[in-house]
């Protein structure tokens, strides 16, 4: 062995600010733990809500759309309502006039309660059989520009909100919620998939407007139904939907009903896959939403159909009913996945 005089030299003159340097990276250390560590676990259950189908309000019931985002800021609160996903279908025929309704009930929600909104097939343009993937009048209201000041709004592909993903937390878990395209394109898809793979630890929800029909099968041919290149529910299941283990659930509108079915992913993940929509029913749909509870001390989400338009919950098992997703576990470690019968 040999000893180095000037480097044990410089060691000792330095050793003050050595030490210093070392007492603070170890302060810091146990300050970026003590952050990382929650200050209480809150396993209050909080909510999600989902818009179906606006487009009979925005064309002839506004005061319908306003009472839902009204219901639903006036309960954000109480019910401890995190995020409100709308399901496309804006407005019916993409006028100025219905833009402007639209605009007043989703402004009602603005500061108050954060939301994403997706565009549907009738927000955009449809001629002689033919959908144009044309969405500047959703972009010109609900563009990246009117969210991208708030901490939850994430991004989009491009600067177009037409594919979109937001944040929100729960419980103890950080969630995503990822909006895609009508008929997403593999372009969308490429970067959905990357968007997720990002995210490896969040919970995410994927909503898009047309992707399950009402006898819970998934669409095989939207791109021939509206002349649109693009991708239906069953080729996003198999491009998107299958490879992430963090992905627990698909919502969508555009069929008219309710659907419900469960799948598996490649990873083992379960994933509930909900249809919801009510624009077939009186005035446009009455008010009618639905309501996502979670409730992680049990480990179920509830869904709730309601209308605080006619103070109504709908309590067919079709409508309302709980599903499996465990949020608390007992190790401590990350869940597992889990499947149930
Ligand atoms: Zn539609």
């Amino acid at each position: 062995m040999h000893s180095c005089p000037l480097a044990f030299a410089m060691l000792r003159c330095f050793k003050p600010i050595w030490v210093m340097l070392l007492g603070a990276l170890l302060l810091h250390g146990r300050q970026t733990s003590a952050q990382a560590e929650p200050s209480a676990v809150d396993d209050r259950p909080f909510s999600v809500v989902l818009l179906p189908d606006t487009q009979y309000y925005s064309l002839r019931f506004p005061e319908r759309y306003d009472a839902q985002t009204e219901w639903v800021r006036a309960q954000a609160a109480e019910r401890n309502i995190r995020f409100v996903i709308h399901l496309g279908d804006i407005v019916h025929l993409n006028t100025n006039r219905e833009w402007k309704n639209a605009n007043r009930a989703m402004s009602i929600l603005d500061g108050h309660v954060p939301y994403s909104m997706v565009p549907g097939n009738h927000d955009m343009p449809f001629r002689a059989g033919r959908l144009f993937r044309n969405t500047g009048r959703f972009n010109r209201l609900f563009g990246s520009w009117r969210y991208e000041d708030e901490p939850w709004y994430g991004g989009n592909l491009d600067g177009r909100n037409d594919n979109n993903f937001c944040f929100f937390s729960g419980g103890r878990h950080q969630y995503l919620v990822l909006s895609l395209e009508f008929a997403p394109s593999d372009f969308a898809l490429n970067w959905a998939n990357r968007t997720i793979a990002a995210h490896p630890n969040h919970r995410v929800i994927v909503a898009t407007h047309a992707y399950l029909r009402r006898n819970g099968e998934r669409y095989t041919s939207l791109d021939k139904q509206y002349g649109v290149s693009g991708n239906s529910g069953e080729a996003m299941w198999h491009k998107l939907l299958c490879h992430h283990r963090n992905i627990f659930m698909v919502v969508c509108g555009h069929a008219a009903g309710v659907a419900y079915r469960q799948s598996e992913g490649l990873r083992g993940n379960l994933v509930h896959e909900l249809l919801t929509n009510y624009q077939q029913l009186e005035n446009g749909g009455n008010g009618w939403l639905r309501i996502l509870e979670f409730a992680p001390r049990e480990n179920i989400i509830r869904v709730t159909a309601h209308s605080p338009v006619l103070g109504q919950t709908n309590l067919h098992p079709r409508q309302t009913f709980s599903i499996p997703h465990r949020m608390v576990w007992q190790s401590g470690r990350p869940p597992e996945p889990v499947l149930t019968p």
